[in-house]
């Protein structure tokens, strides 16, 4: 196995080189035409695409039974919080496996009501990937806590496991992993390290609705887990959240918090609201759709996971291509999207951003990701708040010494140079579709000389 591989990648290796050569000594393509053909020219020059179909739209619904939901919580004139909710949040705790679930507005506010329920505030430090959506970070940063940056393991797309402890500190409370492109975590050894001192971990599993770890469901594996229903996420109602634990206090006090702070379960005392709290509650509507989607979401999975596992072991054959590595004990993962790295050496120096409008030619949408948030603007505006200035001591408030202790070299890389994205939609399809995702790379990869001499021009 090992040798054929081997032989195929020098096979490409060479392919490209000697046209990259023909090219580089200004030689016309008429040259390689006895090699080629016009399916095997790239779209950007003018061949033809490698895929020319229709993408899955996103998101999906079905008519006869999706809209006799929604229209009927219309016609019901309850369209606050109610008994559609209550259902959803029934099902959704079924699915995952967790004893309660909360539904709130949106995946970023079930986040920020889960650290404060978790007692997390003013003067606290929570200890983040810096490759997650941004979501994660304004989150900490509206509970008053601080927001610490951990490196990317660049093989898994994941919070770097061995990065951890070194950023612990006195002021540490949580760990929040994120299950990136629905990828799980080293969750086994971020809750060895959580368990050494003493932290809570709240799971940002808001992109990997039905992924697992040793067939538990993320979003159960820590203190609290968290999703959002998004319009762009596998469960998709527009806007959406929920908070899922075992512990029913905790889900008790969310919800209190979620409504006002209003007596609710094991939350009780006098009249009136007990809690400080807000209000975060989401719609019967939003439920309606969420039931909805419920019904599709395994079945998708399966789809997604058959097809990225397919075209994994595909790209593999492409020096250039390195797709996700998936962490230890990963039993599922739900594919949100499928991320690989683009080293543009392999390609003859071409580079990412030029990869992807190739690759766009070719009809297959690919995404560059992430842009590196330890490095954004938003963190300086945060500790010029009052809640910042007035939590933490002046020496913790120097930016530019947080701003150097919050590098990571490795998301850089990956965000500024390597990291590609396929979205899950594309997965929602077939093996003759991966083949062409699989062709229309391999064809960038044997005329990369010649693209990158077109698009100089
Ligand atoms: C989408 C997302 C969120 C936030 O969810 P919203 O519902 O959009 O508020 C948080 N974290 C991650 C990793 C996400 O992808």
């Amino acid at each position: 196995m090992q040798s054929k591989k081997q032989s195929r990648r020098e096979f490409l290796k060479q392919n490209s080189i000697g046209l990259g050569a023909v090219l580089a000594t200004g030689m016309t393509p008429s040259l390689f035409a006895h090699t080629t053909n016009f399916s095997e020219t790239p779209a950007l020059l003018g061949g033809k695409p490698a895929f020319t179909g229709v993408w899955p739209k996103w998101p999906m619904w079905n008519p006869e039974t999706d809209e006799k939901r929604l229209l009927e919580v219309m016609r019901s004139g309850v369209w606050s919080r109610q008994d559609v909710v209550g259902e959803f949040e029934k099902k959704w705790a079924d699915t995952t496996g967790a004893k309660r679930c909360l539904m709130v507005v949106n995946g970023t506010n079930a986040l920020v009501v889960t650290m404060i329920q978790s007692n997390i505030g003013a003067g606290d430090e929570v200890i983040i990937p810096a490759y997650t959506f941004i979501a994660t970070a304004q989150a900490v940063l509206a509970t008053g806590a601080m927001p610490i940056f951990v490196d990317t393991d660049p093989e898994t797309f994941q919070i770097d496991p061995t990065k951890i402890e070194a950023k612990i500190t006195s002021r540490t409370r949580a760990i929040m992993p994120v299950h990136l492109a629905g990828l799980p975590a080293d969750m086994v050894r971020i809750l060895e390290i959580a368990k050494k001192h003493n932290l809570l971990v709240i799971e940002d599993a808001c992109q990997a609705h039905l992924a697992e770890i040793n067939h538990q469901k993320v979003g159960t594996l820590g203190d609290a887990g968290c999703f959002s229903f998004q319009n762009s996420k596998n469960l998709p109602i527009g806007e959406g959240g929920a908070i899922v634990s075992n512990d029913e206090a905790f889900i008790d006090r969310c919800y209190s918090y979620h409504n006002f702070g209003f007596p609710h379960g094991s939350v009780i005392g006098g009249s009136g609201a007990v809690l400080s709290g807000n209000k975060l509650r989401p719609t019967e509507y939003q439920a309606a759709i969420g039931l909805a989607q419920l019904v599709r979401l395994e079945e998708q999975t399966v789809t997604r996971t058959g097809n990225a596992e397919y075209l994994k072991s595909k790209l593999r054959d492409i020096p250039g291509i390195l797709p996700y590595k998936m962490c230890p004990h990963v039993t599922r993962a739900a594919y949100h999207l499928f991320p690989f790295r683009y080293k543009k050496e392999e390609f003859q120096g071409l580079s990412r951003a030029e990869f992807n409008a190739a690759l766009e030619a070719e009809g297959v949408p690919s995404w560059n990701g992430y842009a590196a948030l330890n490095t954004m603007p938003f963190l300086k505006h945060a500790f010029t708040s009052k809640a910042f200035v007035k939590a933490y001591s002046s020496e913790s408030l120097n930016y530019d010494e947080y701003a150097g202790q919050n590098k990571c070299p490795e998301n850089d890389r990956l965000c500024n140079e390597e990291a590609v994205w396929l979205t899950q939609s594309l997965l929602l399809t077939g093996k003759s579709e991966m083949d062409m995702i699989f062709n229309a790379i391999e064809k960038i990869h044997k005329n990369a000389g010649k693209l990158k001499v077109a698009l100089k021009k």
